[in-house]
């Protein structure tokens, strides 16, 4: 199947028209056509070689809303017209213990990313959802719940199941007080998902500017993390912290929030981190911890506990064209909060 979609060619190009060829369905295999797609953080990172793994050409997306074309003959789950959800994983080993206790996200083979990643049979590279179709197999599908908005649903594939899976690791619920680092796509997310979940919440912002974006996301107050004072005074308050800062800072300040048995979860930068003092780890039985995205049965589980409280992300809708700025913006944390394309501006045209 010729499709079209948006790649880099190297770290250093912009996004531009791209076309190429899905594979023919296998008898477990869903085509879906792309109706929406998110803008990760990760999208950029990628396709600018920030973590040095890139394969080029590049096409980013893994935040996927779609509807079913056609499925192939072993297909039980789906049928033609469904709405559809794709994430960050698109195939895993299904057999390790992991795999096989749902959390296909840590497989001990790897799971197999939406897009530069290698399919497991043919190993050609996987191209993600900035384009017009998809082929995945079923088992790697989600399930759009009745009522979700299509239009705003596509980030919860990565931002709301990444801030979800590590809230529901450490058991938050009513009572449970819950900071979260940086107020962007994932950050957003951890505070409407943290609240929903009945916990109190913090913003820890690099300034006051979203305080009142924060009170309406839901959060209790928003900490601004370059005064002194007030950090100072927010010490041991926190259980859990969520860390969506994308970008190499110092944990420290963060981790004299943490109460005794609090934990400080990284979800954010992929890299080294700045020297850490053993003191807040040892006296006060403090942990920092890292979390990858979710799996499957959990996306699942989050995107319909979504639907039943009425959770959606705070989209800008941008057209396929608009991608390169709106990297540019997203680097400047210029965007409230998560940039979703509108596929139908995907044409032959570009
Ligand atoms: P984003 O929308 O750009 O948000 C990041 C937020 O972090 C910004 O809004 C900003 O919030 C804060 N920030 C930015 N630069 C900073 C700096 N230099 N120092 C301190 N704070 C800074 O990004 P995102 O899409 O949420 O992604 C965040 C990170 O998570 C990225 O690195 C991405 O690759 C990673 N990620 C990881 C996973 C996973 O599986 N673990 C999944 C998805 C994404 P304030 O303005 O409020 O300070
Ligand atoms: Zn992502």
């Amino acid at each position: 199947m010729f499709t079209i979609g948006y790649a880099a060619q190297t770290a250093a190009a912009p996004l531009a028209p791209f076309k190429f060829e899905r594979r023919e369905l296998r008898p477990n295999d869903v085509a879906m056509e792309i109706l929406y797609c998110g803008v990760c953080h990760s999208d950029l990172h990628q396709a600018r070689n920030d973590w040095g793994f890139s394969l080029y050409p590049i096409v980013p997306g893994h935040e996927i809303i779609g509807r079913v074309i056609e499925v192939g003959p072993a297909v039980t789950r789906y049928k033609v017209g469904d709405n559809v959800a794709v994430g960050c994983m698109v195939d895993s080993c299904m057999q390790c213990d992991q795999c096989r206790k749902g959390e296909e996200q840590l497989c001990r083979e790897r799971n197999t990313q939406t897009y530069n990643s290698r399919d497991r049979i043919t190993k050609e590279v996987t191209f993600g959802g900035y384009s017009k179709h998809l082929v995945v197999r079923e088992e790697f599908v989600l399930r759009v719940p009745e009522g979700l908005d299509l239009a705003k649903a596509a980030p919860l594939l990565c931002a709301g199941i990444t801030s979800y899976s590590p809230l529901r690791t450490w058991n938050v619920g009513p009572g449970s007080r819950v900071g979260v680092i940086g107020l962007g796509g994932l950050g957003h997310m951890a505070v409407k998902l943290a609240v929903g979940l009945g916990a109190e919440v913090t913003v820890l912002s690099r300034s006051a500017d979203k305080a009142d974006d924060a009170r309406a996301l839901g959060a209790d107050r928003l900490l601004v993390s370059t005064d002194r004072k007030a950090m100072s005074a927010a010490q041991s308050s926190f259980d859990l912290i969520i860390d969506t800062v994308p970008s190499r800072h110092d944990v420290s300040p963060y981790m004299a929030l943490l109460d005794i048995d609090g934990t400080l979860v990284i979800v954010g930068q992929i890299g080294p981190i700045d020297e850490q003092l053993t003191i807040p780890f040892v006296l006060g039985r403090r942990r920092l911890a890292g979390s990858p995205i979710g799996g499957i049965a959990e996306t699942q589980e989050m995107l319909d506990f979504c639907a039943r409280k009425n959770i959606l992300p705070d989209c800008e809708m941008i057209r396929m064209d608009q991608i390169n700025e709106a990297f540019e913006r997203m680097e400047k944390s210029d965007v409230r909060y998560r940039f979703v394309i509108d596929m139908a501006s995907l044409s032959e045209a570009g």
